[in-house]
């Protein structure tokens, strides 16, 4: 069976308060879901974006996706790329988290004045290796 890779970005509308905590509620909901219909990805938040990737089945990646985009603690959610790939490269984790824990709780960063990161300027093999580097520094 094909393996498909969905990537995407979404605005924060968690108050910065309560962001890191969410995180932790959100990744913990993802592990459980994702690992009953073999999704892997990796998550990351920026300057008040997540970006995540999504890898797996068409089918189980289409249907986490549709209860993604419905989660209110996001919004403006954007598809950048929705494609077959060979192989998965997040094989080993239901859900990653790439990045720092302190992001969540950085308000500069949560508000976007201090990175600069903007994804609406990247495509999906940019936004792809930004989560991939931040994946292997945070290891
Ligand atoms: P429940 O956890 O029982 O939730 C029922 C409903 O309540 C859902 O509609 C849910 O969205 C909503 N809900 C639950 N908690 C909150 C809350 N604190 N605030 C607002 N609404 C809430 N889920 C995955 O399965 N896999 C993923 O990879 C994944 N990645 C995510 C990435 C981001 C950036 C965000 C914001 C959410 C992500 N989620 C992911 C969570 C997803 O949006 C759903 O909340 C979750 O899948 C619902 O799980 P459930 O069907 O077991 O329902």
């Amino acid at each position: 069976m094909t393996d498909y890779r969905l990537i995407y970005f979404s605005e924060n509308r968690l108050p910065l308060g309560q962001l890191a905590a969410e995180l932790d509620a959100i990744l913990d909901k993802s592990r459980q879901n994702n690992v009953l219909v073999g999704v892997t990805g990796a998550l990351m938040f920026s300057a008040g974006y997540f970006v995540q990737v999504l890898e797996g089945e068409q089918g189980a990646v289409e249907a986490t996706f549709e209860r993604i985009q419905q989660d209110s603690r996001h919004g403006d959610v954007q598809l950048v790329d929705f494609s077959p790939v060979a192989e998965r490269t997040f094989s080993n984790w239901s859900m990653a988290y790439a990045g720092r824990r302190e992001d969540a709780s950085d308000e500069l960063d949560a508000i976007g004045t201090k990175s600069g990161f903007d994804p609406s300027l990247l495509d999906g093999h940019q936004l792809f290796d930004k989560l991939k580097s931040r994946l292997l520094e945070a290891a």
